[in-house]
């Protein structure tokens, strides 16, 4: 049986008090839910509030990023060390909008997930296809090629596969649930290719534009065992009717 996990994905939002207040508010919605594990990423400037309010509550802590290096310089970076120092459990990897703007490369991603493995964080990986990629008929190849690549001479334990559509990021526009269990099949898949046995066991999250409306039906697909959300992820409410979807 795979635990669900539900992350949310604050990307460059929210200030330090808003991160707070956020939480005051989240925080008593979710006190029952015990079979679903909780991932907030905030931006690295709220790591440090969040991880304070976050003690003796079942929410774990996630970065949206760091570097592979252990320190040194590296102006502007954040080294693996540093997060776990602030209690992060998990770390986002390989984000679309860090492949595209940030120019993060498979294997740039390659020594991330293996850095953060080496600290015992957990790492959840980002993969998905363009709209131009969907559309020439090359999603699976891209998706064959981010895992194979990103992952790397890396195990099983502590990875997270979040299937993020880049086209469904932030535009409203879900991918259905055909085509979500397609590609998560086509993951778990690749995944027996690399692992065995393992892979049954490993999570793989659906990502774009999922919301109270739709989480319901997109957590009913065989392979999708959570999600990672950005834009629905910002309110108490919203953030806390995803989480206790209901299969
Ligand atoms: C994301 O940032 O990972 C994401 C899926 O965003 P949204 O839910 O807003 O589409």
């Amino acid at each position: 049986m795979r635990k669900p996990l539900i992350a949310a994905n604050w990307k460059m939002n929210k200030t330090v008090g808003e991160a707070e207040a956020f939480l005051r508010d989240f925080i008593p919605l979710i006190t029952e839910v015990e079979d679903t594990d909780i991932v907030i990423a905030p931006p690295f400037t709220a790591l440090s509030a969040v991880s304070s309010l976050l003690k003796g509550s079942p929410i774990q802590l996630s970065a949206q990023n760091m570097f592979y290096e252990e320190k040194g310089a590296y102006t502007g970076e954040i080294a693996p060390g540093m997060l776990t120092d602030l209690c992060c459990t998990h770390v986002l990897l390989g984000h679309s909008e860090r492949r595209q703007y940030f120019r993060e490369t498979d294997e740039i991603l390659n020594k991330k997930v293996k850095a953060a493995r080496a600290h015992g964080l957990t790492a959840i990986f980002c993969i998905g296809e363009s709209l131009g990629e969907r559309e020439a008929g090359e999603t699976f190849a891209v998706l064959q090629r981010e895992l194979e690549e990103g992952l790397k001479a890396i195990g099983p334990e502590g990875i997270v596969i979040a299937y993020e559509p880049i086209w469904a990021i932030g535009t409203g526009k879900t991918a259905t649930t055909g085509q979500v269990q397609e590609a998560h099949r086509f993951i778990r898949e690749k995944l027996s290719a690399l692992y065995g046995n393992e892979a049954s066991s490993m999570r793989i999250l659906y990502g774009g534009s999922v919301t109270p409306e739709n989480i319901d039906a997109l957590m009913e697909c065989a392979d999708v065992d959570g999600a990672l959300v950005g834009g629905a992820s910002l309110k108490p409410d919203s953030f806390a009717r995803l989480v206790r979807f209901r299969r």
